[in-house]
């Protein structure tokens, strides 16, 4: 064993449990189970046509060095249009980092601004990375609880009571993973009038921000009075034009903050592959009908999925307002969540998350991900109510 000899800095290190049940899926299906995947969160579609022609016209155009490390100057001038165009809010080329995938903006973010004792508020259930990377810098994480009564969107009063002299960042994540949460116009204002003057910095993570369903534009904190200079909005491709496997997301900063993460980048994978940044020059600038479609058949799924939820007895799943993901009630089985995700996994070949899997306010919840075929999602929803219809007359210890 040589661990002894690691940095302990990695014992602070989290996870994303959807790939750990993705292999423990995998190995059932070797000994001849079958599964139905609902764990993983990424679109089943292909990348649209037109960007992967893109991506192709790229390669075979000499698309294949290194680009500058913050990006390239079409692909950061295509993102700050794009900016502008949809989230309304006035960036400039300068104040864009591209980097591989929404992911590495939290990483930097995060490492750029929290020395060790600074108290970073986060959603909780939310996405497993920001707690993980709090903790791996020495912040100290601070969770705000979203809770099913209140649509899951945070209390903007809680988190007037948790900002503290310490907190250097608060993170915001709308539409939300896993919940499907949404923050509504006014919360979002609340929170830009709870850090002004405070020299507080909000993380606004908006890669659902295409994924919403009741027909209304998210509004990020960035457009708020005061509040440009202290966003940093993390956005990217991978959900909205389903390219999760060519890696490219960016951050929209202040110049100053910019130039860090960008040496954070130099200092890590020099740049984002060159090829994907001319295809989602094509994504953001092309034809937009790919999105919508996905859009469409997403708000199908999801009311298949909740629904059929709904109709199984003890299982209580509100409509997600955005995102691709349900995240039902099953607190009436009175099993932990991750007993009841195993033993979803093993008795209905079923594969979810543990709602607790997104934070310890995730207790009483699954999660699954509608980005799968509606048969699919069918056969799913069938064999849980099967399954549940059982648990209470099992040991599932
Ligand atoms: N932010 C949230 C809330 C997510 O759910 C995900 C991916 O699951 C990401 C960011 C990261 O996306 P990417 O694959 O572009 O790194």
């Amino acid at each position: 064993m040589l661990g002894h000899r690691f940095a302990h800095s990695l014992t602070r290190l989290g996870t994303e449990t959807a790939f750990e049940v993705l292999a423990k899926a995998r190995k059932l299906e070797a000994e001849g189970k079958e599964i139905v995947h609902l764990e993983i969160g990424e679109p089943d579609f292909d990348t649209p046509r037109n960007i992967i022609d893109a991506g192709i016209e790229a390669l075979n155009g000499g698309f294949t060095h290194y680009t500058p490390a913050p990006g390239l100057p079409q692909t950061r001038a295509a993102i700050a249009d794009y900016v502008r165009r949809y989230k309304n809010v006035p960036a400039a080329p300068e104040e864009v980092v591209v980097v591989p995938g929404g992911k590495p903006i939290m990483f930097f973010t995060i490492m750029a601004l929290c020395n060790p004792g600074d108290e970073v508020i986060y959603p909780n259930p939310g996405f497993p990375i920001y707690e993980s990377v709090i903790n791996f810098v020495g912040a100290n994480p601070v969770p705000i609880p979203l809770r099913e009564e209140n649509e899951f969107r945070l209390d903007v009063n809680e988190l007037a009571a948790l900002i503290s002299p310490k907190t250097k960042l608060i993170i915001l994540n709308s539409p939300a993973n896993p919940t499907g949460g949404v923050l509504k116009e006014s919360d979002v204002r609340t929170i830009a009038e709870l850090v002004q003057g405070k020299e507080i910095f909000v993380l606004s993570d908006e890669i659902y921000e295409r994924l919403v369903y009741n027909g209304q534009k998210p509004v990020s904190v960035a457009t708020m009075p005061g509040m440009k200079d202290w966003t940093i909005i993390l956005d990217g491709f991978s959900k909205t034009y389903a390219m999760t496997g060519w890696r490219i997301g960016y951050g929209v900063m202040n110049k100053e903050l910019a130039s860090w993460v960008t040496k954070l980048m130099v200092n890590s994978n020099s740049c984002t592959a060159a090829f994907t940044q001319m295809a989602a020059v094509e994504a953001l600038n092309g034809a937009q009908d790919g999105p919508e479609k996905m859009l469409q058949e997403f708000v199908r799924r999801r009311d298949i999925i909740a629904d059929g939820l709904n109709s199984i007895p003890g299982v209580k799943c509100a409509k997600p307002l955005g995102a691709f993901y349900v995240f039902p009630n099953l607190k009436s089985f009175g099993r932990s969540s991750q007993e009841i995700a195993d033993y979803l996994l093993q008795e209905a070949g079923v594969a979810c998350l543990s709602g607790t899997s997104f934070g310890a306010y995730g207790e009483g919840y699954i999660r699954l991900s509608y980005a799968n075929s509606v048969a699919n999602i069918e056969k799913a929803v069938e064999r849980i109510k099967a399954a549940l219809a059982k648990i209470n007359r099992l040991s599932i210890r």
